[in-house]
């Protein structure tokens, strides 16, 4: 029988109903947070584990929330896809990045990789290739040094499509990354069919490195398989001397992580820009 189950049901749709509420107050936010200009990017750097080199940065959508404070990306960019305004976002995030590499090559620094994510429903809708060909060229980016990271599950819907525009994002020089690789629920043959240069092994098999028997096994193979087919490999989510001396030791080759840097300000990232090589 339903003992007191009218108190639980009532209890959780009150719940419900907050949370409703919460979310639809969040949507209307980010559409204004959007038309104000309020979000920014922060550069966490991409670093090789052979010669602690920066090589590269990864753009990271920032929002701080009049209210509310900081919003993690997490929370909003699932958000934003479902109200349809991820297309504005990724395009602003794109020229954003852009633009940043020209102001640090302006003011004299190496270049290095400048990495954008990129969500599934940008990649896949039509005339993206033709929206990224017009920021490189509005913003007089050098594609080059351009890469685009993308989650495994998101490549693998609709795939005929997404080989040819990841082919042509390749022919315009720009490089494409897996991002989260291990999280999906894919079979791994697109590794041998996608045209990418990097697999991007997710900060959850670190995090359990020391702490849960097999993921050093797991993050071993997963190198390996990258290696294989001729893949470059980021660890991401390295916060310790012991995790970077073991991903070292199985000669992954680049990483990402508190232990280097923390996601920052473009402006405290040029000083160490300018003394790269
Ligand atoms: P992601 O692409 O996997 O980004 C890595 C996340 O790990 C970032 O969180 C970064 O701040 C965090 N991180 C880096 N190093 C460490 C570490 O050593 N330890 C821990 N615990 N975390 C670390 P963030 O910036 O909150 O972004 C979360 C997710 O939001 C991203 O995951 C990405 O999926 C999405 N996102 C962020 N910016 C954008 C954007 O511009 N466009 C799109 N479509 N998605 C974005
Ligand atoms: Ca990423
Ligand atoms: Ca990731
Ligand atoms: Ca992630």
């Amino acid at each position: 029988g339903k003992v007191n189950g009218g108190d639980k049901i009532l209890e959780y749709n009150s719940e419900l109903r907050e949370t409703y509420d919460e979310l639809l107050l969040l949507e209307s936010d980010i559409r204004k947070a959007f038309k104000l200009n309020e979000f920014k990017l922060a550069y966490q750097p991409k670093v090789d584990v052979e010669t602690n080199e920066i090589i590269g940065v990864e753009a990271l959508i920032r929002w701080e929330h009049g209210k509310k404070g900081k919003i993690s990306p997490a929370t909003f960019i699932p958000i934003a896809e479902e109200i349809g305004l991820i297309h504005q976002i990724g395009e602003w995030v794109l020229q954003e990045a852009c633009m940043q590499f020209v102001r640090w090559r302006e003011q004299g620094a190496e270049p290095v990789i400048i990495a954008v994510n990129v969500s599934a429903l940008e990649i896949q809708q039509q005339g993206f290739l033709e929206k990224v060909e017009r920021i490189v060229e509005e913003t007089g980016m050098d594609p080059n040094y351009l890469e685009i990271e993308i989650t495994e599950n998101s490549v693998m819907q609709n795939t005929k499509d997404c080989i040819e525009t990841m082919r042509a994002l390749r022919r315009m020089g720009i490089s494409l990354s897996i991002d989260d690789f291990g999280t999906g629920y894919s079979s791994m043959g697109y590794l041998q069919k996608f045209p990418i240069n990097y697999l991007k092994i997710d900060q959850s098999f670190l995090k359990d490195l020391f702490i849960e028997a097999g993921s050093a096994e797991i993050i071993k193979a997963m190198i390996q398989l990258g290696h294989t087919f001729g893949l470059k490999v980021v660890a991401e989510g390295v916060e310790g001397e012991n995790m970077l001396q073991f991903i070292r030791e199985e000669a992954c080759d680049y990483y990402q992580g508190y232990l280097y840097s923390k996601p920052v300000a473009a402006e405290e990232i040029s000083e160490k820009l300018t003394k790269v090589h």
